[in-house]
């Protein structure tokens, strides 16, 4: 008898992460299920899902999007509409749910990661900076209750898979010297600091090798990304800043590796392209089509590898930085980061003044222990507060978040 499709929420659904979910998840209908679909305001595009996937809930962030959605289904549709941050939390931890697909960009997806490890969920984690902000809280709740915790994120899930099984959370047992995390380095690799601070978002977001979300494009433009990927490697992998290396690697092949201390160097390798890191999450521990055209090394030809540039990309210094001061340093990063990153897309600041509001928040906001998800929200909330009222002082000009 075969068995039941495995229930699947998909949080973040209508970005670029989730439509490479469900498009994994469409190649195979009898494996897999959609439980729920959640997004913040794109009502057309999960509307578009919601026809194609006939979920049991679909959530929106507010009351009027889901209002919309709510009168554009047709009558007689299986699907619920909900909406806000507590639905979001319901249907990542439901009991019918197997897997959480955590795909939400940014701080905000914290709360519905977190509910899906506390509720022992297979949490299949994309949303990278939860484990920035909350990595102490979310690592304690999969370890309290059994969650199974697969990386999405390409690195991560490199990592994972060249890591012996059931050792990630004690790599010295298995004899790990040291993860390397490649870095594709971005559109800006080889401009100098002046050519970035006349950089375009447009140009930022333009990024060689991955077709991503803007607010990860531009993380990658910065290396803010890989500090980010460093701080969620220490995490996820349960090990010392001085155990992780970055290497620039242009051609995206070789999406991370770890280094044995006998000398061997496993590396994991594909075509750049995330539906391979999602199917192995969906699949775990098979393994499922994801579609993704299969790796040509001749036309490849070429692996490059070079050191990355911390003096032309301060951001990679600053999360490595952050990872040191520990406590509620990575959050506030995270949030600086993400106001920064913010004020870049819409035209307040040059991509060079990103590092700079970042270290200023770092040194003005005080750093705790992150006891509770109070304590790492409050970090959040003074940070962003920081980065607000410093962006003023650069621009002149005030923000919404001090207007509001
Ligand atoms: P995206 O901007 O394309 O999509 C973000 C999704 O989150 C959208 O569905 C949006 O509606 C939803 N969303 C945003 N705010 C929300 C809120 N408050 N409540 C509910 N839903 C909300 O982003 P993306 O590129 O798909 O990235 C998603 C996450 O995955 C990020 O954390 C990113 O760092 C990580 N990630 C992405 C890639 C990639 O290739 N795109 C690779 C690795 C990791
Ligand atoms: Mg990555």
């Amino acid at each position: 008898m075969a068995l039941a499709p495995r229930q699947v929420s998909v949080l973040g659904s209508t970005g670029s992460i989730g439509a490479s979910t469900l498009d994994v998840i469409a190649r195979h209908p009898s494996d897999f299920s959609v439980y729920a679909l959640a997004a913040n305001r794109s009502v057309a595009a999960m509307l578009e899902q919601c026809l194609a996937f006939h979920p049991r809930y679909a959530v929106m962030m507010d009351e009027r999007s889901a209002m919309q959605l709510r009168d554009q289904l047709p009558a007689g549709s299986a699907t619920e509409v909900l909406h806000g941050a507590d639905a979001l939390c319901r249907v990542a931890s439901a009991a019918e749910v197997d897997s959480v697909m955590a795909a939400i960009v940014g701080a905000a997806g914290l709360p519905s990661t977190l509910a899906a490890a506390r509720a022992g969920k297979t949490l299949l984690l994309a949303n990278k900076e939860s484990l920035v902000m909350g990595g102490h809280l979310l690592m304690q709740a999969v370890r309290e209750s059994g969650a199974r915790l697969l990386p999405i994120d390409s690195e991560h899930n490199a990592i994972f898979q060249c890591m012996p099984v059931d050792e990630h959370a004690r790599p010295g047992l298995a004899g790990v010297s040291k993860v390397l995390l490649t870095a594709s380095g971005g559109p800006f690799r080889t401009w100098s600091w002046e050519q970035m601070r006349e950089a375009t978002p447009d140009q930022a977001c333009a990024h060689p090798n991955w077709s991503m979300g803007r607010k990860i494009s531009v993380d990658s433009a910065s290396l803010m990304n890989k500090g980010l990927e460093f701080i969620e490697a220490c995490w996820i992998f349960n090990l010392p800043a001085e155990q992780v290396d970055v290497i620039v690697h242009p051609q995206s092949i070789i999406h991370s590796m770890v280094q044995y201390l006998d000398g061997s160097v496993l590396a994991q390798m594909g075509n750049p392209d995330m539906r391979t890191p999602i199917a192995y999450g969906l699949g775990w521990p098979g393994r499922v089509d994801s579609g993704v055209a299969p790796l040509d090394l001749v036309t490849t030809a070429r692996l490059d590898f070079t050191a990355p540039d911390e003096a032309r990309f301060p951001c990679l210094r600053l999360a490595r930085e952050s990872v040191s001061t520990g406590g509620t340093a990575m959050a506030v990063c995270n949030a600086a980061n993400e106001v920064a990153v913010d004020a870049f897309l819409n035209g307040r600041i040059r991509f060079t003044d990103i590092p700079a509001l970042i270290e200023t928040v770092l040194e003005r906001v005080t750093i705790v222990e992150p006891t509770t998800l109070d304590v790492v929200e409050n970090a959040d909330t003074e940070a962003r507060a920081a980065a607000a009222a410093h962006l003023v002082d650069m621009t002149g000009r005030p923000t919404e978040a001090t207007l509001a």
